[in-house]
């Protein structure tokens, strides 16, 4: 059981769709806990709890061949495959230890995507009807299933998601054959109108059955394939859009095998990209961006300022915001100021006039605010140009961070440019 535990937890770690720490730290025996144990990891319940899950597949055989996956057919690993009863026997004796307050469930493709589903809906009904089991449960639906046994499995699941893998059909067609981008979006459309549906009929009779109660999520692959960032956030736009969902993952490529169609093994995970994409994200979440303002066509983000900076600072005219008159929406958009501090300014400026050391007590980050910002003492030291504010933020940024090109868990070869030379690069000033 041990041995399966370990090849199902560790197929399932390239899974974003929660986060996990990724720490291997183990106790020398001394201590208590350990970092490296097997596939826990966590998520967020829709009460805002942090909660730990049980992260793993029901199993790695799997019937399909995406060039990108550790588990297709034809690549040659350990597998392993979970009875629907150990799953739920599993589940619920690490709960009983308490190791675990839930468990997200993923599997590959046996013998075909309903079969999957069905069995993976037999391990929630174990675990729901027969040992009562009232925690948080993430089931990943499976491309392809019957609408009846997804709506089955939707039934005993808080939230599910279904994986878009890649951001456009003709990577899809390329590197997932056995998937099609219908396959992908009807499930997300069954479920979106499914939480419709079941709110709809708990709102009238309270003991109405309930379905995916905590919404549905995604994940896409990011470096993997050719497109850019405009492409990638275009999409997660139209998806939060159009389907509800709760979240968009961006999972960092990780190559782990060879193939002409995939970058070469030796290529970093484009982390970096990844961070910016999230912090696009929630511009696009919590701040009033559309992705269109963030990026123009075929291009991606600048690694060296976060996507909110880049824009302000493309759109200097806008500038300087005088927080003591600006709308809420405005202020949402000055680097430095977040939807707390925004709020906390429009709260205070109706009793007095707000100058810098009030807006550092809100939380404001002055160190990138004080160039887009006036509240009758204007920092004058800076002159308002593009290029002057991007020399005095990235002076704030250590020597280390400029030149990295990406985030690393291993030692970085030295930089070949000096400091000097990465800012005339990022100038335009060769
Ligand atoms: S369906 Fe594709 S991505 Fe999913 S486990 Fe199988 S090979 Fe991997």
């Amino acid at each position: 059981m041990f041995e399966k535990l370990k090849i199902l937890t560790d197929a399932a770690k390239y899974d974003v769709a929660c986060t996990s720490s990724g720490v291997d730290r183990v106790s020398d025996g001394n201590g208590i806990g350990s970092a490296a144990s097997c596939g826990i990891c966590h998520t967020f319940s829709a009460d805002g709890r942090c909660v730990s899950l049980l992260k793993i597949l029901m199993t790695n055989v799997c019937a399909y061949d995406c060039a990108y996956c550790v588990n297709r057919v034809s690549n040659d690993v350990p597998r392993a495959t979970f009875t629907p009863r150990e799953i739920a026997d599993l589940t619920i004796n690490f709960y009983r230890r308490n190791y675990i307050e839930g468990l997200f469930l993923s599997s590959a493709v046996i013998s075909n995507p309903t079969r999957t589903t069905e069995l993976m809906t037999e391990a929630l009904r174990i675990l729901r009807d027969e040992y009562r089991f009232y925690g948080y449960i993430h089931a990943k639906a499976i491309p392809g299933a019957d609408p009846e046994a997804l709506y089955s499995l939707g039934l005993y699941a808080d939230r599910m998601s279904v994986n878009i893998e890649l951001p456009s059909e003709k990577s899809l067609n390329l590197l997932a054959p056995n998937k099609t981008r219908n396959a992908i979006i009807a499930p997300m459309a069954q479920i979106r109108d499914g939480i419709k549906e079941s709110s709809r009929a708990v709102a009238k009779y309270r003991h109405a059955p309930r379905f995916v109660p905590a919404g549905q999520s995604t994940q896409m692959i990011v470096g993997a394939s050719g497109e850019s960032d405009y492409q990638i956030l275009n999409l997660t736009e139209s998806l939060y859009g159009k389907y509800n969902l709760k979240r968009v993952f961006f999972s960092a490529y990780v190559p782990t095998v060879s193939s002409s169609l995939l970058p070469s093994v030796e290529t970093k995970p484009p982390l970096l990209r990844e961070h910016r994409l999230y912090q696009a994200d929630w511009l696009l979440r919590y701040y009033g961006f559309a992705a269109s303002e963030l990026l123009d066509e075929g291009e991606n983000f600048n690694l060296y300022l976060d996507p909110k900076c880049n824009w302000a600072l493309a759109h200097l005219e806008f500038f300087p915001v005088n927080v003591n008159r600006a709308p809420y929406e405005m202020l949402l958009r000055v680097p430095g100021v977040g939807v707390t501090g925004a709020k906390r300014i429009v709260a205070a400026r109706r009793t007095r006039s707000l100058d810098m050391s009030a807006l550092k007590r809100m939380g404001v980050v002055l160190k990138r605010a004080k160039y887009f910002i006036e509240c009758g003492e204007r920092n004058g030291e800076i002159k308002m140009t593009e290029n002057a504010i991007i020399r005095s933020l990235l002076s704030d940024v250590s020597y280390s961070r400029l030149t990295a090109k990406q985030i690393s868990f291993f030692d970085e070869p030295e930089p070949e440019a000096g400091k000097e030379e990465e800012i005339k690069a990022l100038l335009g000033q060769f």
